[in-house]
């Protein structure tokens, strides 16, 4: 037998229908806000990753699930969406519209990392991206539709971590004076070589040992040029003005290279290690990086499986499954005959309904009729077929009563109006 991959699940019903309407609840305030919806490929050019996310990152050098085609090419499984959400704005030069260019996206990412509670090596995302303008009232926007998606997926027991990393005028001076502080530290062989290609990095290491020499650490948030510190300010008189609450967080640092300036994280309390639910930043350098011209953005993308997990933390309730309204019961051939056709002409007019199938007999097909939650039952036998009638019962309640047969389809409609 087969199993699903390492580090993978299915979405079965019942619980698929939660991870549905969470992703559409992630998503709906950006959907008002403007975003338009965009679809990329799953896979693109490893190069584009390499370039776009950066070669330093664990994402790249270790994660990526990278491939040759039969046409010798060398393709990825997306390990994010923003390079290639960005790679669609370049190539189909969306940007000479008007600005920003908004969009939404969803779907799964794959990285090669260790499994364990809310990490996987398939996962999904729902990003959204705004490119074109660097306004710091447009990242307070997009900070503040990942903290009213959250809402709209029932969370409450998150925080916002939020911290600017500078840009491309103060991070290098930054970087050095964090590389002069680190080399003095103690670290061990595999750190001091991340000193070197990616010492913000460093910041981010969880061990306990390494943190208690960090406490002196430079920090950027303290190095910012007199631009970032601008930008950061009105971004978070802006957040205040948009009620969204956050705590300072100037060791902050993400997976990816990308990101300049405005830079976050939501955390969720009741996850445990893999606690981040959602994250994201500015990214004004990325465009030119892929070869574009000068084109700012800033963007996030919302972890769906850890949403998911995290509203189970919550005890938020879960999503109801459409609910079945009318279950159909055939008992014999004829009746069968008659019912498909009526459950058909109860979808067509937009209700839920349901059949027994398989000939099964009274009260198997009862019991299913009791499973569905449907609100009637319809029983056809060969006595209501000779009488031209169909027993409609009542599942709420065990009332049952005769429904002429050929306005059964109208007759039941009005029931359940
Ligand atoms: P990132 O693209 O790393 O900034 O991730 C954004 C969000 O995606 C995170 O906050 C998580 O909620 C989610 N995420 C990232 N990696 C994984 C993973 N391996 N498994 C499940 N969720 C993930």
């Amino acid at each position: 037998m087969f199993t699903a991959p390492k580090g993978t699940y299915d979405l079965l019903p019942p619980a698929s229908e939660e991870f549905l309407a969470v992703r559409a609840a992630l998503v709906a305030p950006a959907r008002l806000a403007g975003y338009g919806y965009i679809e990329t490929p799953i896979f693109e050019d490893t190069a584009l990753f390499a370039r776009g996310v950066g070669e330093s990152t664990d994402v790249v050098s270790k994660e990526m699930y990278t491939f040759d085609d039969k046409g010798g090419r060398s393709l990825t499984l997306r390990p994010e969406g923003t390079a290639g959400v960005m790679r669609a704005v370049l190539e189909h030069h969306l940007y000479a519209g008007p600005l920003p260019v908004k969009l939404w996206a969803a779907g799964p990412n794959f990285r090669y990392e260790r499994p364990q509670a809310g990490r996987f090596r398939h996962f999904t995302q729902v990003d959204i991206e705004a490119i074109g303008l660097d306004d710091p009232t447009l990242d307070a926007e997009v900070v503040a539709l990942a903290d009213g998606g959250f809402r709209a997926a029932g969370l409450s027991g998150f925080r916002l971590l939020l911290t600017s990393l500078g840009d491309a005028t103060c991070r290098p001076a930054y970087r050095k004076l964090l590389q002069e502080y680190l080399r003095d530290v103690d670290l061990d062989e595999d750190t001091r070589r991340r000193v070197e290609l990616n010492p913000l990095r460093v910041l981010d290491d969880k061990r306990p040992q390494v943190q208690a020499q960090l406490t002196e650490a430079p920090l950027m948030a303290e190095h910012l040029c007199a631009d970032c510190a601008a930008h950061y300010d009105v971004v978070r008189e802006r957040l205040a003005g948009l009620g969204v609450r956050w705590a300072e967080a100037p060791r902050l640092v993400r997976g990816l290279d990308y990101y300049t300036r405005t830079t976050f994280e939501f955390v969720h309390d009741g996850l445990g290690a893999q606690s981040a639910i959602g994250g994201g930043g500015r990214y004004d350098g990325l465009s030119t990086l892929l070869g574009g011209p000068d084109l700012p953005g800033v963007g996030w993308a919302l972890g769906v499986d850890r949403v998911l997990l995290a509203r189970r933390a919550e005890g938020v309730p879960a999503v109801e499954s459409t609910r079945c309204a009318v279950f159909a019961v055939p008992l014999g051939e004829v009746a069968t005959a008659r019912l498909s056709a009526v459950v058909g002409a109860l979808r067509r007019a937009g209700l839920a309904a349901d059949m027994a199938y398989g000939g099964r007999g009274l009260k198997g097909a009862m019991k299913s009729a009791d499973r569905s939650g449907a609100t009637y039952a319809v029983v056809l036998g060969e006595r209501d077929l000779a009488a031209g009638v169909a027993q409609v019962k009542d599942l709420r309640t065990g009332e049952q009563q005769a429904v002429d047969l050929d306005s059964l389809v109208t007759t039941l409609q009005e029931m359940l109006q």
